[in-house]
């Protein structure tokens, strides 16, 4: 019998499904909550449901269907690395990444804000304690409070959006898979819910974040994407404001994009300061220009508070010269853009160099000099192989028992 998955639909999907049962309406909405609220993992586990329309949908091969968390990795650094597998065996990454240990600050995400903010705040006070000269700075400091006081948990989750990638950037690892197909946007949000579920997260409660930066190019999967922004912020209630998709730069996505109701901010891997260095970094840009992006980015309307981010990454001597930043500030003048720096992580058989930390500080320098907001994205579990464009696909062997290609440790 093939098995249908229930995670992915929507409510109305939900309704039409309940009809075609000759169920009530109102068991859809109890379906949905159970799916994205309660996230269950089984049928079974849809308590709220009569026992008579669980074993109906059973036997009709309904399942939940999450991706399984079929091995995991754990950094020094606290950070996580699941290879998820889907129904049909196709495997993809997923990271967590838990903050609020400082270390994000600046990587643009909307922790690093938050953070960023309440560190400023605790040396307000701690200045203002000094000068009435009350306590000491160590004091003033633990007024704010760990994580754990605060009774709530912050982390960041890096999900993927296909299997493999089209795109061919000379520099990322998981372009050397190819593109296998896309994910589902059941798949996508599943990645999502399962980690929840493994963390035992409350959602409003805990500060969860979402990028779309994992594998694959979220603007040449953009429908199923953009469904799994509806049932991420619908269904499991992230809002929307908490999520950013990162894109080498679809031009027909980002179009698409700036006229969407649910939208996640925009982050774009600029990557390069003009078209001759970009397309050889990064060939799709034969087919869209650096100047056709920036044009179509504008367009989007940002809310309140709201920046655009653009990602470069530094590779030795390709695009990390004086001459370059100037061009980038050229290019970004007049949009309101932040950037981050990401620094090149190495993988087998690519061949760059990673910049020195002289030329990323004077890179830095010269943005923040010219205006523009600029942070040095912190990498993350490159003990595990989990940084940014290190993931790359996981084989099965025969009896089914999976093994992850891993790279020498970095
Ligand atoms: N496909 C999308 C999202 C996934 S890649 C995109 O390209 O934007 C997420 C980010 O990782 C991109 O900014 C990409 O430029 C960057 N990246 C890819 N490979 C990298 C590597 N080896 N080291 C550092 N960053 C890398
Ligand atoms: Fe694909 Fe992004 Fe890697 Fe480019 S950087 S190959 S678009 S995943």
């Amino acid at each position: 019998m093939e098995m249908r998955a229930l995670f992915g639909m929507e409510l109305a999907e939900l309704v039409a499904l309940m009809e075609t049962l000759g169920e009530k309406p109102y068991r859809a909405r109890q379906v949905f909550e159970a799916l994205y609220k309660q996230r269950v993992h089984s049928v079974e586990d849809m308590t709220t449901l009569a026992q008579a329309l669980r074993s109906r949908l059973m036997s009709e091969g309904f399942c939940v269907e999450l991706p399984e968390m079929v091995q995991t990795a754990v950094s020094v650094d606290g950070t996580e690395r699941y290879l998820m597998r889907m129904a049909d065996g196709e495997t993809v990454e997923t990271v967590w990444m838990p903050d609020g240990d400082g270390g994000e600050r600046g990587d643009g995400s909307e922790a690093a804000e938050e953070e960023a903010t309440e560190v400023v705040g605790a040396e307000e006070a701690v200045k203002a304690e000094s000068f009435w000269g009350r306590r000491g700075n160590g004091r003033a400091r633990s007024n704010f409070g760990t994580l754990a006081e605060k009774g709530f948990r912050r982390a960041t989750i890096c999900i993927s959006s296909q299997v493999g990638c089209a795109v061919n950037c000379q520099f990322c690892l998981t372009a050397k898979l190819g593109i296998r197909r896309n994910l589902t946007a059941g798949e996508i949000a599943g990645q999502v819910a399962a980690v929840l579920n493994r963390h035992k997260i409350q959602i409003g409660k805990d500060r969860i974040n979402l990028v779309f930066m994992g594998m694959g190019e979220p603007f040449l999967n953009y429908e199923n994407f953009i469904k799994s922004v509806r049932l991420l912020v619908e269904g499991l209630a992230i809002p929307e404001s908490r999520m950013t998709v990162s894109t080498s730069g679809i031009l027909p996505g980002i179009e698409a994009f700036a006229g969407e109701r649910l939208r996640p901010k925009l982050a774009l891997s600029l990557n390069a300061s003009n078209d001759e260095v970009r397309e050889r970094i990064m060939p799709i840009t034969r087919k869209w220009k650096i100047a056709e992006l920036l044009e179509a980015v504008l367009k989007i309307p940002l809310r309140t508070r709201e920046w655009v981010t653009f990602e470069y990454v530094l590779l030795g001597g390709v695009n990390d010269r004086r001459e370059h930043a100037r061009e980038v500030l050229a290019l970004l003048h007049g949009i309101r853009a932040k950037v981050n720096l990401i620094v090149w992580n190495p993988g087998p058989g690519i061949d760059y160099v990673q910049p020195t930390t002289e030329d990323v500080a004077v890179f830095q320098k010269m943005l923040i000099e010219g205006g523009i907001a600029t942070y040095i994205r912190r990498p993350r579990g490159r003990d595990i192989y989990a940084a940014c464009g290190q993931l790359k696909r996981t084989v099965a062997d025969e009896d089914h028992d999976f093994v992850t290609i891993r790279a020498a440790a970095v």
